[in-house]
């Protein structure tokens, strides 16, 4: 049986005789990564699987009722990080809704070019009647979190 090259880690691996088919080495990286990727993908093609993932996490949270006070005691940073981003996402949701019940007419006063922060502003770029220039800013996807 011949080599074969890790998607993951680009090195020559022999594919194990009772998985033919392996396309990831047996490096426990390499193997964290083939198990997240399949998990990702199954959760969002299979509404079954996602519900047991769903139920499993709602029966673990239930058995381990003080974790989640537990960590943020033990983990200040996180709180201090998790607080800005929920900020963030408060202050974006300000805006959009700013956005969708402010009128043409308002924009009109303001300067020449009007910018419209968010991707819910799109539609409301092609909906306006104020003779200015429209820029519509989106926001970059938010980078995957790193590997612990
Ligand atoms: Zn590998």
């Amino acid at each position: 049986m011949g080599e074969r090259r890790c998607r993951y880690c680009q090195q020559d691996f022999q594919p194990s005789k009772f998985q033919p088919r392996q396309a990831v080495c047996g490096g426990a990286e390499c193997q964290r990564k083939r198990r997240t990727n399949y998990h990702r993908e199954k959760i969002t093609a299979d509404p079954e699987y996602r519900e047991v993932c769903r139920d499993s996490r709602r029966k673990w949270r239930a058995s381990h009722p003080d974790y989640w006070k537990e960590y943020r005691g033990n983990h200040p940073a996180a709180v201090e990080r998790n607080r800005q981003r929920q900020k963030l996402r408060d202050r974006k949701r300000w805006l959009r809704n700013l956005a969708n019940n402010n009128s043409a007419l308002d924009l009109k006063h303001s300067a020449a070019q009007v910018w419209l922060v968010g991707p819910g502003a799109a539609h409301l770029a092609n909906n306006n009647s104020a003779p200015a220039q429209i820029w519509v800013i989106e926001a970059l996807p938010a980078r995957p979190a790193s590997p612990a």
